[in-house]
């Protein structure tokens, strides 16, 4: 099974792509999460996303196509895929058809966790991250056992460098420009589905799960 999360900055996507990953037992593959490590490392790649990231803005297709479609053709990604914000512009999603094309497979499932502005910004200033496993949680929805250290692996959270208003503002401007007309380009290809991110996590991943079956 192949899917793609879709969804503004904050919607949920990595939240329910990670529940997803454990029900159905497939990777999720989270681009943000990819460069995150590589910024963490101090990899050239790092230096070259960071500069992008902080400003909100998205990291040039350059930089991004190449691993996705690398990460893609590992062992583990045999049996099906979660992408947690890739593709986020209409040229990353041609070249991810046309890459599932030479292997004569396309994704199942495209779905947009909608989630109006407005919220957006409340649950991006609640978030934190744990930089060590990636998990997510929120301050007032989805607390931690104990404040501040993710339940998981033990680290100390974190709140993330571009969830500050200002730069929320940006990236949400970002997406409705480069990332909104990938829902029409899936609906084109038969595979888009919506659900309403607005609900409780739980409620969200039980619509997702009516839809995958
Ligand atoms: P995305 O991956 O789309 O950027 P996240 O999954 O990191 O978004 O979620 C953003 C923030 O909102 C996190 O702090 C998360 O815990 C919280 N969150 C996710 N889903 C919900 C929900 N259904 N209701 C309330 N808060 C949520
Ligand atoms: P995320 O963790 O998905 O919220 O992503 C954080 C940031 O990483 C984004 O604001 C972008 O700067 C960058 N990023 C993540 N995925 C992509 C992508 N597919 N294309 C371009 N930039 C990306």
């Amino acid at each position: 099974m192949k899917i793609i999360m879709l969804g503004a900055p904050g919607a949920g996507k990595g939240t329910q792509a990670r529940m997803i990953s454990e029900k159905y037992g497939i990777p999720q593959i989270s681009t943000g999460d990819i460069f995150r490590a590589n910024i963490r490392n101090e990899t050239e790649l790092g230096k070259k996303a960071k500069s992008y990231m902080d400003q909100g803005l998205l990291v040039p297709d350059e930089l991004t196509l190449d691993l996705v479609v690398d990460r893609l053709a590992q062992d583990d990604c045999a049996g099906g895929y979660i992408l947690d914000g890739f593709p986020r512009t209409i040229p990353q999603a041609e070249a991810l058809t046309g890459a599932l094309k030479e292997q004569n497979t396309k994704i199942d499932f495209a779905i947009d966790v909608e989630v109006p502005d407005d919220n957006i910004v409340q649950r991006m200033s609640g978030r934190r991250a744990c930089p060590k496993c990636g998990a997510t949680y929120h301050i007032r929805y989805n607390p931690p056992q104990q404040d501040g250290i993710c339940d998981g692996c033990g680290a100390e959270l974190i709140q993330r460098e571009d969830d500050k208003a200002e730069t929320v503002q940006k990236r949400l401007t970002v997406y409705h420009s480069q990332t909104q007309p990938l829902i029409e380009y899936y609906k084109e290809q038969g595979c888009m589905h919506s659900v309403d991110g607005t609900r409780t996590m739980e409620e969200v991943f039980g619509d997702i799960c009516a839809l995958l079956g």
